[in-house]
């Protein structure tokens, strides 16, 4: 199923409160807006900052589906001392 709608976290651009979480389709998801919101902790409209909620919990969900990394081996004919001399 299709993930239609997401929650926008509005937040104040000065000191990072919470202002509140809205839900919006995503195709009309913005997260660059030059509205202003009213802060409570400021007690002033400031410059609203969005970002999405839960989007942590989105990417770990998805780095469990992917495949275990391989770590990167040394290239085995690369000589260690090459640095030295
Ligand atoms: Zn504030």
């Amino acid at each position: 199923m299709p993930i239609t709608e997401v929650n926008i976290v509005r937040s104040c651009g000065e000191c990072g409160t919470e202002i509140e979480t809205v839900t919006t389709k995503k195709d009309n998801m913005m997260l660059f807006s030059k509205e202003q919101v009213w802060c409570p902790q400021c007690q002033a409209d400031r410059p609203e900052v969005r970002d999405l909620a839960g989007r942590r919990y989105s990417i770990e969900k998805e780095q469990q589906s992917y495949p275990k990394a391989v770590p990167a081996k040394p290239f085995p004919n690369q000589p260690s001392e090459l640095s030295k001399g």
